[in-house]
């Protein structure tokens, strides 16, 4: 994987949680934007590029991979109250087992996300030509991953957390899916396993996506606004793009 895509992964998630010391109210507007887009492209990428090469081989294990990642998805959400979804949940009495569970909950979600970055470009260039060269799954990534280390700068500030622990916790976000990437690399994985890692990343990629898009109805009067609906549309758009 190129050194230029894991830069772009580091100072993209970095840049967009460092936004969120400065402007942590007049950006919740632009933050549900970014997250209906990328909801919506997350799921388009999901369906369209990732899922058909993961079950190119034809048998149901993938499968269970997805489901995997699904349902372990769920159950780190428990501990990240949403953050990678975006979310601010209700903020929480200030301790440092709560700062722990989100950081743990969010960073074993991106370092499991990071691993099938490692290889996922090449093969995907393999499958279907050369002049391919674009890598969906770090768009993916990226896309989701701003929103969030936004998210977790803001409900850090707000559970009172000092500034520069602060900035260290969003330090170690922004590193995680790059390590993952690079552990991977160093590894070499082989063919099977790499299969299986991308539907274990799949699965959560798909939680997150329809999490994101579920959460959008925030009232639950089955209203979303018109902003977020055209984000919606473009995400989708660009997603479908991609395949012609
Ligand atoms: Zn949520
Ligand atoms: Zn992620
Ligand atoms: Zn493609």
């Amino acid at each position: 994987m190129p050194a230029w895509q894991l830069l772009l992964l580091f100072f993209s998630v970095l840049i967009g949680g460092g936004s969120g010391f400065y402007f942590q109210k007049e950006k919740k507007g632009l933050l549900q934007i970014v997250l209906s887009f990328s909801g919506s492209y997350i799921l388009g990428i999901a369906v369209l590029h990732l899922m058909p090469w993961v079950f190119s081989g034809g048998d149901h294990q993938p499968g269970l991979w997805i489901l995997a990642g699904f349902f372990v998805q769920l159950l780190l959400e428990q501990l990240s109250v949403g953050v990678e979804h975006g979310h601010i949940h209700a903020p929480h009495k200030f301790s440092n087992t709560f700062v722990l569970s989100v950081m743990a909950g969010l960073c074993i979600h991106a370092f499991v996300e990071g691993m099938p970055l490692s290889y996922y470009g090449e093969m995907h260039q393999a499958e279907v030509g050369a002049g391919h060269t674009h890598n969906h799954l770090l768009y993916g990534i990226i896309l989701h991953h701003i929103p969030a280390a936004f998210a977790l700068v803001v409900l850090l500030l707000v559970s009172q957390l000092q500034k520069k622990w602060v900035w260290l916790c969003l330090f170690i976000f922004a590193a995680m899916s790059p390590l993952g990437a690079l552990l991977a690399d160093s590894i070499s994985i082989p063919t099977p396993w790499q299969k299986s890692i991308l539907a274990f990343a799949v699965g959560s990629l798909l939680h997150i996506s329809t999490v994101i898009l579920f959460e959008m109805d925030s009232s639950s009067h089955h209203y979303i606004s018109t902003k977020k609906l055209a984000a919606i549309a473009a995400g989708l758009f660009i997603s479908i793009l991609t395949i012609l």
